[in-house]
């Protein structure tokens, strides 16, 4: 293993029922409750990966979905009871939230056992986008939500909010998301992640968008998110990385962590591992299984495991420019030096120079980072960047 105190990412599959525009793994369950015997094995999984792996502690630890808040209390004391045991006291524990979850009651649930940061999937504040995506809370719901979350935070300085918005919905426009954005800012919140709409094939929203029963334009779609950018910055929201912003000290740890391209392993129907070799620069990644009866019904982990993929030096590498260059601290050049023997500036495609000539990509203090302004014509420079290392 590369650092010493992996991540650790716990996957629960479920959703109320599923948004149009989502092609994560999860299951709609409606009002069902999450089985004990998912529960149970993930507590057999974390288990597994310590002993395999060799763990002690687990430097973050993150909740994702699906939606984590279908978790009921008993399930979230036993599964924090044992995790609690391999965490540092400080470390960053985060929870997502659908808002139709979010109580003062579920929040403290949380904190007592020990979660640290609140994570709610917002999208959007208008009913009529909400109802077209089929998210399950209403307006009313989403801004209880924030403001719920934000009251929380403010009593309990130890922990942290976060919520997302989506430009380029069905039936957005600029101006509402800018007032959404400007909810959660006035609420201070400390952590927005501003995602641009992707239309994933095999989702309902594709389909409604090829058969022109709802309309999406990528430019409508860029005008939003530039916009929504804009007014976070203006705001203080420092852009960290390309789709997260923060009031200053608020960045996540656990994705930042993904970003340098440090150890996870993931629990759960098709969570992701990633251990790197002790030296950085190979790893081993794999996904479990996305099939619940078959991940409950496991009798060795290892039967679960696919997409089994041994990473190269190559793809390390590129992962850690790739990503590296999508956060605003950059890439360190000794880092890199010491962890691939190799001068970062070896990579660089002819642009590279270019956009540094136009300060849209910066050296400071042994960092090449992209500006605000290069973070803009981040993809186009990143395949380039691909082209150079192929
Ligand atoms: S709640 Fe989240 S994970 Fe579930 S369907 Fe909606 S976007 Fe996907």
């Amino acid at each position: 293993m590369y650092c010493k105190t992996p991540s650790l990412y716990i996957h629960i599959p479920f959703c109320f029922s599923k948004c149009t525009y989502c092609d994560f793994f999860s299951i709609p369950t409606g009002k069902k409750e999450i089985p004990d015997v998912y529960v149970d094995k993930l507590l057999e999984e974390i288990d597994y990966v310590i002993k395999r792996y060799g763990i002690s502690k687990f430097d973050t630890v993150y909740f994702g979905g699906g939606t984590p808040s279908l978790l009921q209390k008993t399930q979230i004391e036993k599964l924090m009871s044992k995790i609690n045991s391999f965490r540092d006291e400080n470390s960053e524990d985060t929870f997502e939230l659908n808002c139709d979850d979010v109580s003062n009651e579920y929040l403290e649930m949380l904190r007592e056992n020990g979660i640290n940061r609140f994570s709610v999937g917002v999208q959007s504040l208008d009913d009529k986008i909400l109802k077209t995506i089929n998210r399950r809370a209403s307006k009313k719901d989403t801004e209880n939500a924030i403001k719920t979350l934000s009251k929380f935070t403010i009593c309990h300085p130890e922990t942290r909010s976060s919520v997302d918005f989506i430009s380029g919905l069905p039936y957005s426009s600029k101006k509402q998301l800018l007032d959404d954005v400007q909810k959660a800012i006035g609420l201070g919140i400390n952590h927005i992640s501003l995602y641009s709409l992707t239309l994933e094939e095999n989702t309902p929203l594709y389909r409604q968008v090829e058969n022109d029963d709802v309309s999406y334009s990528d430019e409508k779609n860029e005008n939003e998110w530039i916009a929504a950018r804009n007014l976070l910055m203006d705001n203080g929201y420092q852009q960290y990385e390309i789709s997260n912003f923060c009031i200053p000290g608020f960045e996540s740890a656990h994705n930042s962590r993904y970003w340098q391209s440090l150890d996870y392993v993931g629990c759960g129907s098709g969570a992701v591992t990633t251990i790197f070799s002790d030296d950085g620069k190979s790893a081993l990644r794999y996904a479990n299984e996305k099939n619940i009866e078959k991940y409950v019904k496991c009798t060795n982990f290892e039967e679960v495991k696919t997409d089994i993929e041994n990473l190269d030096e190559k793809t390390v590498l590129f992962e850690r420019l790739m990503t590296g260059f999508r956060t605003a601290k950059g890439i360190d050049e000794l880092e890199f030096f010491k962890r691939f023997g190799r001068k970062i500036e070896e990579f660089f495609p002819e642009s590279f120079f270019d956009l540094m000539k136009e300060g849209k990509l910066i050296k400071k203090e042994h960092s090449y980072k992209f500006s605000p302004e290069g973070m803009l014509f981040l993809n186009k420079s990143l395949i380039e960047l691909l082209d150079k290392i192929d």
